[in-house]
């Protein structure tokens, strides 16, 4: 048993999953980074170690992965769900993930979304971590009676890449362009030496950044993609609509 992450109890902790060491980061970094400066505690389930890429080791990729958590005042954890490139849904691997999400007791949760012709392993994910978000608060499951049933806030998925935007679902868009959190998130994608060193992955995520955020009038924003109808109290809680152009 991985040793329990202890949170203050006056904010619910985020929870994000990443099927790769460095999903999370390129994904929505900024909007880990956003939260953590604010306040609130943060902590990664990653389900690979990167073991089927073509750059950098399994070794080299955790490395890379716990400072890139660090950077974004993220604790981490590592879980294994068959490994990289066979990452497959089944009901005892989603039971596994209920567990961790009934252990951290998360308001938020982040998991890849699940757009298909994308790596197969984010979208087996995040089928997983959706399907592990029900299950979890669900009273009779007999393998998760050990651990008090939790419901999570919400879940929302993000977008590894433009073309993993669940294009059905309404974007959320987060500003990310506090020029400390800006500094964060960037700092933890280039802790990921092994990727960035081969692609241009930060620049990627910052130019779609860039163009959220042109679309919202601030700097820089991520988009994410709720899974559930968003409730609010009245229009007021809505704020502005991104549509600048
Ligand atoms: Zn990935």
């Amino acid at each position: 048993m991985k040793p329990t992450p202890t949170f203050p109890p006056d904010r619910t902790p985020l929870l994000a999953f990443g099927a790769h060491p460095d999903d999370i980061e390129f994904g929505c970094g900024g909007v880990v980074a956003g939260e953590t400066q604010g306040g609130r505690a943060a902590h990664f389930v990653i389900c690979s170690r990167g073991e089927a890429a073509t750059h950098g080791t399994p070794a080299q990729r955790t490395a890379e992965a716990k400072r890139a958590a660090k950077l974004l005042g993220a604790t981490v954890e590592f879980v294994d769900l068959g490994g990289d490139a066979h990452i497959e849904a089944s009901i005892a691997r989603t039971l596994k993930l209920a567990a961790i999400i009934r252990r951290v007791r998360p308001g938020f949760v982040l998991a890849p979304s699940v757009v298909e012709n994308q790596h197969p392993d984010h979208i087996a994910l995040g089928r997983m971590v959706r399907d592990a978000a029900r299950l979890a608060r669900y009273g009779g499951v007999k393998e998760l009676k050990r651990l008090p049933l939790h419901a999570i806030g919400q879940l929302l998925f993000y977008a590894v890449t433009s073309e993993a935007e669940p294009a059905p679902l309404a974007k959320v868009l987060i500003d990310v362009s506090a020029p400390e959190v800006l500094a964060a998130w960037t700092a933890a994608m280039a802790a990921h030496a092994s990727q960035t060193q081969a692609r241009r992955y930060i620049e990627l995520q910052l130019t779609r950044a860039r163009l959220h955020g042109l679309r919202c009038g601030v700097g820089h924003a991520i988009a994410l993609f709720p899974n559930d109808p968003l409730h609010f109290d009245s229009l007021e809680q809505l704020g502005g609509a991104a549509r600048r152009f």
